[in-house]
Parts: C-alpha cells; sequence; structure tokens
C-alpha cells in the first residue's frame, strides 16, 4: 500500500509500455480491483514554450466497468515526467507541492516545496495539473 502515495510517472516510450503490458496485473489504485484496468486515451497541453501545438502530457488508464467488467468506473493518470523536467523541478517537489495544494493553497503549498520559484510559477504549474485534480485528491486521502 506504501506505493500508493508514489507519483505516477514514466520517463519514456519503453517505460510506459511497460506499464501498459502489466495493467491486466496491476490493482486499481480506487478500487484495487486487479485486471480491469484498461488504457483511456492521453491528456496534452500546451507548454510554456511559445511553440503553439499541443504535447503529450499524461496517460488516462480507466478501470472498467462497462461490458459487466468489474471494474469501479474511475480514471487515473500516468504522467509523462519528460514534461516535469521541462518545468524545472524535480518529481519530490512537484509531487509536494501538488498533495499540499489540493488541501490548502497555492501559497501554503509552494512553500512546503522549499523550492525557491514565485508563487506565480506555482499557480501555473497548478493549473495544468488542475485537471487531474480528482485523481490526485485520491491518492492523497489513501496517503493520509
Ligand atoms: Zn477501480
Amino acid at each position: 500500500m506504501g506505493d500508493e502515495q508514489q507519483p505516477r510517472f514514466y520517463r519514456h516510450q519503453e517505460e510506459w509500455l511497460a506499464i501498459a503490458q502489466r495493467l491486466k496485473l496491476t490493482p486499481c489504485p480506487h478500487c484495487q480491483t486487479v485486471g480491469m484496468l484498461i488504457r483511456h486515451g492521453t491528456l496534452s497541453g500546451f507548454d510554456d514554450t511559445n511553440t503553439p501545438r499541443q504535447t503529450l502530457r499524461a496517460r488516462r488508464i480507466f478501470c472498467s466497468n462497462r461490458h459487466r467488467r468489474r471494474g469501479c468506473g474511475r480514471t487515473f493518470s500516468v504522467w509523462l515526467a519528460d514534461k516535469i523536467r521541462r518545468l524545472s523541478l524535480t518529481t519530490r517537489t512537484l509531487w509536494t507541492f501538488l498533495q499540499h495544494a489540493v488541501v490548502g493553497t497555492i501559497a501554503d503549498a509552494s512553500h512546503a516545496t522549499n523550492c525557491p520559484r514565485s508563487e506565480r510559477t506555482f499557480q501555473r504549474i497548478w493549473k495544468r495539473f488542475d485537471h487531474a485534480q480528482t485523481t490526485i485528491r485520491t491518492t492523497t486521502s489513501r496517503a493520509a
């Protein structure tokens, strides 16, 4: 269960494929049911760079409850660590920030990271991850 508080990241395509291949053997982080997880598309968005195109940010996993499957119907995301590196934050800093941000203010969360970045930077990061809030909140409450 200690695994629940770990951020879900992958670093490159091979690592994602390994995760994808193990999906049928991986328990759902929400309901712990094994064998119901399936791929569920991707999340993409704009980087802070000025390139006007969206890039892949995360892969979504669905705990299937369709076609009489026993899953819980919830989703979670596995983030591409490369996208986080571009924010010049370590995954640990990012995770600390996200865990505080879901339960408190952005200001508190940015202080908690001990990372010398402006609150505005963290506001931007939060906006970027906001759509994943439900997933993160679930993970955080399990970790607590
Ligand atoms: Zn589930």
